[in-house]
């Protein structure tokens, strides 16, 4: 018998936090479309898992996982011993997911589960990562400039090609998790992390609902957040703007500098500039302040590297 038998086909790693009114139509429509898929599978270990990761929920979520669990054993649960972020909650389900595939996806049902089918059958045509191509329609305009602009900025200074506003509803291969698990990295951006993978990706059109029940998780300043990392995660084109910043600075300066002689030796003119010294005074600062503030992340970085604490404490499993 083949040892792949053992595993069930497909695991199913979703992010909780304080989504208790998300849960039970989340479960129903999920095991709807799972029990379906699975069943037209014939050959043995065609079951499936679900894994609720409870980020560290203050409301009922918790407790509706552990009755669903106590009701469906393919239901499993991973509790944090607090708050510890979307992109580390999905690393803690890819960390258990035993499944051939492993397809992600947020709690709220805004990447519905009927979408599923596609992902497998591309999947099943052999590629490795088969993503969600969100149909943009319902986001707000300014959003998806935002993350067009984005995009191309990460793109540009990085080979990781990743929208963060694509989401992480998605199917990889058993391989890709593996892969996944190897990289050590405290900060995840964890789209970013699977585009750098490589491998036989595509992406299929979905459709995007408004959530269906409760309020974003994402403040504007998580959001921030999650770009920034994306780009320091991937690049080191921060880092390289203090010699640009300062060659430029250097190159104006001394043209500025041959000019206020000239104009003093030849035509006697005397050098007057309070403005030009304040205005040219705070731009340098400026400059030297974003790119000791880069700088600083890099080095932020590093340490918590260097402190090497695990990524997330688990509270209580249910598996
Ligand atoms: N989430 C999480 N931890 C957090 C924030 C969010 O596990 O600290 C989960 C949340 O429950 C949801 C998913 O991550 O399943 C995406 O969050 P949300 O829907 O709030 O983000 P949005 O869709 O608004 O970008
Ligand atoms: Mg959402």
């Amino acid at each position: 018998m083949n040892m792949q038998n053992h595993y069930p086909l497909l695991s199913v790693v979703i992010p909780v936090y304080n989504e208790e009114g998300n849960i039970p139509e989340l479960y129903r429509r999920l095991t709807d479309v799972l029990e379906k898929l699975c069943s037209e599978e014939q050959r043995a270990g065609n079951d499936y898992e679900i894994i609720l990761v409870d980020d560290g929920s203050n409301d009922n979520s918790w407790q509706l996982i552990s009755e669903l669990h106590k009701k469906d054993p393919r239901v499993k649960g991973i509790s944090f011993s607090r708050n510890f972020g979307h992109h580390i909650a999905l690393t803690a389900g890819l960390d258990h997911a035993e499944g051939e595939a492993v397809i992600l996806m947020d709690s709220d049902l805004q990447d519905p589960p009927e979408e599923i089918p596609k992902f497998y059958a591309k999947f099943k045509e052999g590629y490795e990562t088969v993503y969600a191509i969100r149909d943009k329609k319902a986001e707000p305009a300014l959003k998806k400039i935002v993350s067009w602009i984005y995009m191309k900025m990460l793109k540009g200074v990085s080979n990781v090609d990743v929208n963060i506003n694509s989401g992480i509803f998605r199917i990889m291969s058993k391989r890709c998790v593996q892969d996944i698990r190897r990289m050590k990295e405290k900060s995840r951006f964890l789209t970013g992390l699977i585009s750098w993978l490589g491998y036989s990706h595509t992406g299929v059109m979905t459709a995007r609902h408004e959530r269906y029940a409760g309020k974003s998780k994402y403040s504007l300043f998580k959001l921030i957040n999650l770009a920034w990392h994306g780009i320091t995660a991937f690049s080191r084109v921060p880092l390289q703007t203090a010699t640009y910043f300062g060659f430029l600075a250097a190159f104006i300066s001394f043209l500025y500098g041959v000019y206020l002689i000239a104009r003093k030796v030849l035509y006697g003119i005397p050098v007057m500039g309070y403005t030009s010294i304040m205005a040219s005074l705070f731009f340098l600062g400026g400059i030297i302040l974003f790119v000791l503030g880069s700088i600083g992340e890099y080095i932020g970085r590093i340490y918590e590297q260097v402190q090497d604490r695990p990524l997330y404490l688990v509270r209580e499993r249910l598996k």
